[in-house]
């Protein structure tokens, strides 16, 4: 084992080392602060300039202050901040403001045995500082069509799937799309069936892996609603709504 220029931080390292696609070395050090940011070592498969683009936009998050939009200050740990094309940094706000006009299209890939990866195609990061007005009134409209079709609510959520969640005991996660408004841990959400009106609480919010600082679901995202107990009245294609306090 000798010496290795590690492609993270750029010291000569020797030791352990880890590779990244296409190859390159990454020291003992830079693994765990990858640990940090990703699950199941999910860095490994990224090539070492996506990795370094995501730290220089986090720099650039952290070290900007405020919004380039709005104004307001830019808080580092709210998972929907974003740097746009022309390197303006706005906020989490904002981009959930403008989301249903760019909605993040989510594939799931399925691999051998349990295995799955999710991957994002986030069209927003394309936008510059210019287009946040236009595509801000589009969202807008789009809200406006979706209360005339479901109603006015805090939230209303799509389900797509109802699954048992193998970590907890009586516990299921509840996946789908939030298509207005947004759903917070604590939210009581409601289905309507012939026989009456269910309800369930959300317990926790599990989102995407690419977005998993998020503590609530906002409009335009998908991920996992997590609930306890009795859970076989929610099926696939439900609308569950969350009433307005
Ligand atoms: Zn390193
Ligand atoms: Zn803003």
């Amino acid at each position: 084992m000798g010496v290795f220029k590690c492609a993270l931080c750029g010291n000569e390292c020797r030791g352990r080392r880890w590779t990244v696609k296409g190859g390159k070395k990454i020291c003992a050090e830079c693994s765990k602060k990858l640990d940090k940011e990703w699950k199941y070592s999910e860095w490994s498969k990224m090539s070492i300039s996506r990795i370094k683009t995501f730290f220089d936009e986090k720099e650039l998050i952290a070290s900007h202050g405020t919004c380039s939009f709005c104004g307001c200050r830019i808080d580092p740990d709210s998972a929907n901040n974003m740097v746009l094309s022309d390197k303006s940094v706005i906020c989490g706000s904002c981009v959930e403001s403008m989301r249903l006009a760019k909605p993040v299209f989510v594939t799931v890939e399925h691999g051998p045995g349990y295995e799955y990866k999710e991957a994002a195609d986030d069209p927003m990061p394309e936008l510059t500082l210019q287009d946040v007005p236009w595509v801000q009134r589009e969202a807008a409209e789009e809200r406006e069509r979706r209360i005339e079709k479901y109603g006015s609510h805090k939230a209303v959520f799509i389900v797509d799937d109802v699954t048992k969640y193998q970590k907890a005991d009586d516990a299921h996660q509840i996946y789908g799309r939030v298509v207005l408004g947004r759903i917070d841990k604590g939210d009581t959400l409601r289905v309507r069936r012939r026989e009456g009106e269910y309800r369930k609480v959300v317990d926790w919010i599990d989102p995407q892996e690419f977005n998993k600082k998020a503590r609530y679901l906002s409009e335009g995202y998908e991920g996992n609603l997590m609930v306890q107990g009795d859970v076989s009245f929610i099926y696939p294609g439900d609308v569950l709504t969350v009433e307005k306090i």
